[in-house]
């Protein structure tokens, strides 16, 4: 089966982003540095990174074994909810950039909507209502980032499209990106087509339904698999592609880093099949931290929301 060599375009510098990218949340150290290094080994030229994973060191030793040569990699890292702030935003991306042994990112994420004034090691964070109702300080902050040539671009994660509108509103420079939930239990197409409408691309977390790979036993997806003499993750993330949607696999197991890396043609009638089935799960999210943060209103735009 042929590689993913399939790169979108990212609106505001024509700069390609390579479609798919490896995921490494729960990449514990000791795994995730061979991980980074099979994947370039293996064609990935994408890496996905965030500060609150705690090993962008690792990865940042993997991107050195791999041998490869700066240029050719699309690396990207997120903001954690502690630096959201204006006065934050410049430590907090070079913690990242020192972590990763970089001199700049080639993206850069907002990685949630929430800002915490305080993290505490256990229990709920503090809230710092203020930038988390309106995100636009630290956004500017974000953009002052770009103009010193520390990141090529910027975006956010986690955004609905109420988010979204509001934050264009008030942009300079408009998100490249927005990194969301997408897979077969949270296909979310009112979020792709607006998206697509407004030049920002969706890439699509936890592609396979996030720890443990739960969606691969779907039977839609493997009846699919077996037409193609191919694996369902094989199916799910070239479905994503063909919705025009960056993917993020994560794994740590090298036959699975470069099983994941090869593309399947699927029909348009196996496409159809794939949302079909996608619509019947509606939005069941996997990742959704507002109980715990004491952020119900996370997930919600509408006037009268909370946030
Ligand atoms: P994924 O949907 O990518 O699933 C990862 C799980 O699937 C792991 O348990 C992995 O196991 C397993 N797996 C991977 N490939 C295969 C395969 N071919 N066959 C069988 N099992 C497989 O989950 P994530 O939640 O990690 O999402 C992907 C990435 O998205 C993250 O790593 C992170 O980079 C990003 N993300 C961003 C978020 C945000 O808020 N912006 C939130 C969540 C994720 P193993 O590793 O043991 O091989």
């Amino acid at each position: 089966m042929p590689p993913f060599t399939k790169t979108f375009e990212l609106a505001a510098t024509k700069i390609k982003i390579p479609a798919v990218g490896l995921g490494t949340w729960k990449s514990e150290p000791g795994q995730v540095r061979d991980a980074v290094r099979v994947a370039i080994e293996s064609g990935y030229r994408h890496i996905d990174c965030a500060w609150a994973y705690k090993n962008e060191a690792e990865v940042g030793q993997g991107i050195r074994d791999s041998g490869i040569d700066r240029k050719e990699l699309f690396v990207t890292s997120k903001l954690w909810n502690t630096f959201h702030s204006p006065d934050k935003v410049a430590a907090g991306l070079q913690e990242t950039l020192d972590n990763l042994g970089l001199d700049h990112l080639d993206l850069y994420l907002l990685h949630w909507p929430v800002a915490f004034a305080k993290q505490p090691s256990k229990g709920k964070p503090e809230i710092d209502w203020a930038l988390t109702k309106d995100v636009s300080p630290t956004w500017a902050a974000m953009e002052k980032l770009v103009e010193q040539g520390k990141t090529k671009h910027i975006g956010v994660s986690n955004f609905t499209i109420g988010r979204c509108e509001k934050l264009l509103k008030q942009a300079k420079i408009k998100p490249a990106v927005n990194q969301v939930e997408l897979n077969l239990h949270c296909s979310q197409p009112e979020l792709v087509q607006w998206s697509h409408d407004h030049g920002i691309l969706l890439e699509a977390y936890s592609p396979l339904g996030s720890t443990g790979a739960p969606q691969l036993s779907d039977s839609v997806v493997k009846d699919i698999a077996a037409a193609h003499g191919a694996s369902p993750a094989q199916v799910l993330i070239s479905w994503q592609v063909k919705r025009g949607i960056v993917v993020l696999p994560k794994s740590v197991t090298p036959q699975r880093i470069k099983e994941n890396f090869e593309s399947i043609d699927l029909s348009a009638d196996e496409v159809s099949r794939l949302n079909k089935r996608a619509s019947e799960f509606g939005t069941q999210r996997t990742v959704d931290p507002s109980k715990a943060w004491g952020v119900p209103d996370l997930w919600k735009d509408e006037p009268g929301a909370k946030l």
